[in-house]
């Protein structure tokens, strides 16, 4: 071979591998999302669950990736917490507050910016942010909250019912993407978003006999009395004792010709609703499961703390059975991503729009600034540049996720988005001026569960809120201490100092995101949606 071609080879394979290192360094993204999924319900999260194991696939990709132990929401409900992840921006920038707002779609979002950067984009799920989802190539987004069973899914083409539990009809319509409607000269961003663990955790079909013989162990909070906390704690409407309902949100005797007492008529009756839309095997099925339970229930008839401790049995094991459902999808959209070859170059990411409490201070639902519903899962696998393994401590928000999709994609990011870009920190590099503390504001108030605004900060180690609507309202905790947060520390001498330097940064970083929004609103209690206890 002569000189001058062995150097024509040379360039040839140059080339070859510039072309092959170029397309590797736009990776595909398969973002799986779902809703009120909590970090404590996650084995490679450190929760009460112990010993049960809830997410097999869950834990692997932390195994296989980077899992963030300090990830937070800005704004702790379904419909915001999207919003602030398609915009980038705090719920006071993006407009959807509340999930009764509805979310304004010709503004910058990261898919219409992914699109532009050359990505194809596709949604199915849950979208929880009303109207037709722009900046997607494709897309099936569920009506509203949507059903678990037979759901309609609203097409580009129209509105259409799919046989199956939501779960798995969400992943087959993500798989199909991935077979046979993707572009291939394209890298692309895959949001696959699941209705479950969301109320009325209504598992799929398989999954009823799951952890029937289980004991579930109960969180330490389970019979708080919110003794330290701002009146707000003792005036809402979210607790599995008084609020819980046994029909609606436990099945218990429930059937499609279930009559309810006028008196029960503000239970969310999306049960019922789901009941009739079940086929008659699948009711069979159902009815089967749980009918026993329910005679076993009668014959035993609990009250008080009983009452309560069975009622979180049956929650927690639906809820679990639920999120079994989202971990199976997972591995499912895992091994679907080998079996074409694209494991090596797609970014992996599972997170939920916020945490939820099983039971914890003795309720359910989210909304609150406190631990258990402020914590987001987040855990990415990124081949070849995420270090397997790796837990991560920095402080982190569905904030940040606009921009690392961006940079992930090469694209430029705007100047208007307010958080930060996660890339640094997969490549394991320790950015300088890293945020050392969080902004939350929650705003929905009167609605559903009767949880107060509020906003506030919280560092590595210290929380502080301010409950705004019945009056001046603070409450303070040492995390590292007190990681429940019963002990309530503002006020108290000891700690002055800590409070002033706090406060300080609270009013800074309202500043900082300007939230101007209105904190001067004062209401008196509520209690049109309170039933008797
Ligand atoms: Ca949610």
């Amino acid at each position: 071979m002569s000189n001058t071609m062995l150097i024509l080879l040379l360039l040839v394979l140059v080339l070859h591998q510039l072309a092959h290192s170029q397309k590797k360094s736009r990776p595909n993204i398969l973002f799986v999302f779902s809703d009120d999924h909590a970090p404590h319900a996650i084995g490679a999260y450190d929760g009460w669950l112990g010993s049960i194991n809830p997410t097999p696939a869950i834990d692997r990709l932390a195994e296989e990736g980077m899992i963030f132990v300090n990830s937070f929401c800005s704004n702790s409900i379904c419909g915001p917490s999207r919003a602030v992840i398609q915009t980038g921006k705090h719920s006071h920038k993006n407009g959807f507050m509340n999930n009764g707002n509805s979310f304004n779609w010709n503004q910058q979002t990261f898919p219409k910016l992914l699109q532009k950067a050359g990505y194809q984009t596709a949604i199915y799920g849950k979208s929880h942010l009303k109207g037709k989802p722009l900046g997607y190539d494709d897309w099936a987004v569920l009506p509203g909250q949507g059903l678990y069973f037979n759901p309609d899914l609203i097409f580009p083409d129209g509105i259409r019912r799919v046989d199956g539990h939501c779960t798995d009809v969400v992943t087959d319509l993500a798989i199909d993407w991935l077979r046979n409607k993707r572009d291939l000269d394209r890298p692309f961003m895959l949001m696959v978003q699941h209705k479950a663990p969301h109320r009325n955790w209504m598992p799929a079909l398989r999954h009823l006999p799951l952890y029937n013989d289980v004991y579930i162990p109960e969180p330490t909070t389970l019979f708080d009395k919110w003794i330290d906390n701002a009146p707000g704690a003792r005036v809402q409407e979210l607790e599995i004792d008084r609020h819980m309902d046994l029909n609606y949100d436990l099945f218990l005797d429930l059937t499609p010709d279930f009559t309810q007492l006028s008196s029960e008529k503000s239970q969310d009756r999306s049960a019922w609703r789901n009941m009739k839309r079940m086929t008659s095997g699948q009711l069979a099925t159902w009815r089967n499961h749980f009918g026993p339970l329910d005679r076993n229930f009668h014959l035993n008839g609990k009250t008080g703390k009983e009452l309560v401790r069975w009622k979180f049995q049956r929650y927690a094991k639906n809820y679990l059975r639920c999120v079994k459902g989202v971990d199976e999808s997972l591995e499912r959209m895992q091994q679907e991503l080998t079996q074409l070859g694209l494991e090596e170059n797609t970014i992996v990411i599972y997170s939920s729009d916020q945490g939820f409490y099983i039971g914890d201070h003795g309720w359910y639902d989210k909304r609150w600034m406190y631990e258990e519903s402020l914590k987001m899962p987040l855990i990415v696998k990124w081949p070849g540049v995420v270090k397997p393994g790796t837990k991560e401590l920095e402080m982190v928000q569905n904030l940040d996720y606009a921009q690392t999709f961006l940079e992930i994609a090469g694209a430029p990011l705007p100047d208007d988005m307010q958080g930060r870009s996660l890339v640094p920190l997969l490549k394991g590099m320790f950015p300088e001026n890293w945020r050392k503390e969080i902004y939350y504001h929650y705003y929905e108030y009167p609605s559903v569960h009767m949880v107060p605004r509020h906003y506030g900060i919280r560092t590595k180690r210290y929380k502080l809120m301010h409950f705004y609507q019945f009056g001046e309202e603070w409450e303070m905790y040492d995390l590292k201490v007190d990681p429940d947060e019963l002990n309530n520390i503002y006020g108290k001498k000891n700690f002055a100092e800590i409070q002033k330097n706090l406060t300080e940064r609270l009013f800074k970083l309202r500043k900082f995101y300007d939230d101007d929004s209105d904190t001067s609103i004062r209401t008196e209690y509520i209690e049109k949606y309170r039933r008797k206890s």
